[in-house]
């Protein structure tokens, strides 16, 4: 994560009041500094709040993890205490992050409870969370791809699916584990995509072929700039 805060003051940028999002989040959001949103959530929330599978192209620190945490949150029954929203993320480190930011967002909402599933941390003490169940999941393709296989994880009430810095996800070699866990997941979810590479130019075949095999009919949303 970068440290740097989008300058999402500028005039003529869309306050998040003019989406139509929970009143608690919206409070929530003020309380967090968010008053308006950075051109890649102005770009991409629409989209999401309608339902549609996004594939969204934006540089590092431009405000994507918020883009799909409200996104998500957005969507959740939180009366049903299962696995609604799964958040893929290439390393530990942005994993902790992004689950951060969803919990800092989630944090009007009642008892939402997200769950970091990341290799290198010891499997114990995912086994005992993932038994008392959890709203979201955030994790390395890896570890998911593990307790999907022991049946730790079941991913058949997945709403939302986010594949977050899907580009590192491929350059990392993680594209057969991503296949392995989409197959989980029903085919009625919505797909976000986020990276920073877009679905043209170079190094973009990967994330092409999961658009085009994964994602329906996705909205494309890019923004070069964070101004
Ligand atoms: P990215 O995933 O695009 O690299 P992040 O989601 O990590 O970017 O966001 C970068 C920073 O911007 C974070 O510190 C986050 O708290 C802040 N931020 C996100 N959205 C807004 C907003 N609408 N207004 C102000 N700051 C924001
Ligand atoms: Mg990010």
């Amino acid at each position: 994560m970068s440290d740097s805060v989008p300058d999402s003051d500028s005039p003529g940028e869309a306050a998040f009041a003019s989406l139509s999002l929970p009143p608690e989040l919206l409070g929530n959001l003020g309380s967090l500094g968010y008053h308006t949103m950075t051109p890649i959530q102005a770009a991409s929330l629409p989209a999401m709040l309608a339902g549609r599978d996004v594939v969204a192209q934006a540089k590092t620190g431009s405000g994507k993890t918020a883009a799909f945490g409200l996104g998500l949150l957005t969507r959740l029954t939180v009366s049903s205490f299962s696995v609604q929203a799964l958040v893929l993320c290439p390393t530990r480190e942005l994993a902790d992050q992004v689950a951060g930011e969803i919990r800092r967002l989630a944090r009007a909402l009642p008892n939402i409870k997200v769950l970091t599933l990341c290799g290198g941390a010891p499997l114990g003490p995912q086994l005992n969370s993932l038994a008392h169940g959890a709203h979201v999941v955030v994790g390395t393709p890896g570890r998911v791809e593990e307790h999907l296989r022991k049946g730790s994880l079941n991913l058949a009430t997945l709403d939302t699916l986010v594949l977050d810095e899907a580009d590192r996800m491929l350059d990392m070699g993680f594209q057969a584990a991503l296949e392995a866990i989409i197959g989980e997941t029903p085919t009625s979810r919505q797909t976000l995509m986020f990276s920073a590479t877009g679905l043209q130019g170079e190094g973009a075949e990967g994330v092409r072929a999961i658009a085009e095999g994964f994602l329906r009919d996705p909205v494309n949303v890019a923004v070069s700039e964070t101004h």
